[in-house]
């Protein structure tokens, strides 16, 4: 049976690199805010192509500290697509401004850039697009819109590790942009951790001082901070794991063509990936008119699929209060016919 992930055969081929880590992590005797965490920074950085790179303790956090860094708050709006998984909603809830929803293009996933504007009121203080499953949104629109209305963009690139559009990575387009690596994620850690990029060096030192209880110099403690740093020995095992980061992708864009040509029969609606972009599949997402059937007969197949997401974060207990009076009917039905191919245990059964 392939699996939705396979970490045991992913470990398997890092064993040696990551046991060789951790033995020096233990010899130097260092465990928070060390010179892993700095050196994947910088690594970071260069990668997605940005200035700057703080690392943090999971990817919600980092959602919420670029939004807190943008001084995002109550009375402000936020614009988030109606589709993402619950974080990209519970950090602008977190921060006290109120989610938007705006519905997404059913082919791309991602937010219709044709309907941002008619959600813009002189409220809206950001744009966050989520890049879902791997896609990268329309960040070349998306950056228009932003800069005629004057208002922020945070990326939520928790799905888009490595993602690009015209050769720009996910991560280098909006303002200050947010990356989770919890361990299911293109590029993910052994336990929780997150990131942002920046090209704004401002933002950045405000994100250092706001991970580390409001300081950077130790007891001087220049604003109401919190504690969310990216564990040292995460950044030291995340830091091999970005040098494979591209033949991974690579590796998944190979099983995404195997599921195009094994599944050709069918009449789901395949992943869509428009001209000039570079999809690197966090997930292999169909829709189809019968997703149970075919969930089943694929678990006969010897594939194991999933669904993200069932349900609208609008929809959930946490949220149907707020959002009573409203219905996103793209959402709904994406909700419905929805389901991911077992891409990452893919990799290692091919
Ligand atoms: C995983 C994910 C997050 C949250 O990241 P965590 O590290 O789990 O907190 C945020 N947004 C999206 C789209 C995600 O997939």
């Amino acid at each position: 049976m392939i699996l939705p992930n396979d970490f045991k055969a992913e470990y398997a081929v890092l064993e040696t690199e990551i046991q060789s880590a951790v033995a020096d992590f233990f010899a130097k005797g260092w465990y928070v805010l060390g010179k892993e965490v700095s050196s994947f920074e910088q690594e970071f950085a260069i990668y997605i192509g940005q200035d700057h790179c703080v690392g943090l303790a999971n990817g919600l956090e980092a959602l919420f500290l670029a939004l807190k860094s943008l001084e995002v708050g109550e009375g402000d709006e936020v614009i988030v697509p109606s589709n993402t998984y619950i974080a990209s909603v519970l950090a602008v809830s977190h921060v006290g401004a109120t989610p938007v929803f705006v519905e997404p293009n059913p082919l791309t996933h991602n937010i219709d850039v044709t309907k941002i504007e008619a959600a813009i009121t002189d409220k809206t203080k950001v744009l966050l697009p989520v890049h879902l499953y791997g896609l990268i949104s329309d960040m070349p629109a998306i950056m228009r819109i932003a800069e005629k209305h004057n208002i922020y963009v945070v990326e939520d690139c928790a799905q888009a590790h490595g993602a690009m559009v015209n050769g720009q990575k996910a991560g280098s387009f909006g303002h200050i942009n947010a990356f989770s690596f919890y361990p299911t994620k293109n590029l993910g850690a052994y336990g929780d951790a997150g990131a942002i990029t920046t090209n704004d060096e401002s933002l950045a030192e405000k994100i250092k001082m706001l991970r580390n209880y409001g300081c950077q110099v130790r007891y001087q403690n220049e604003v109401v901070g919190y504690n969310s740093r990216l564990d040292e020995l995460q950044a030291a095992l995340l830091r091999i794991k970005l040098r494979y980061l591209d033949t991974w992708n690579a590796k998944r864009r190979e099983c995404a063509d195997m599921f195009r040509s094994e599944f050709s029969d069918k009449d789901w609606i395949f992943p869509h990936v428009p001209e000039g972009y570079e999809h690197v599949y966090h997930q292999f997402v169909v829709q189809s008119d019968n997703r149970e059937a075919d969930m089943k007969e694929l678990e006969e197949r010897g594939y194991k699929c999933l669904i993200h997401y069932p349900i609208p974060p609008y929809k959930s207990n946490a949220y149907k209060q707020q959002f009573a009076k409203h219905t996103f009917p793209i959402a709904d039905t994406l909700a419905e016919k929805v389901f991911s191919l077992p891409l990452h245990g893919k990799m290692w059964n091919k």
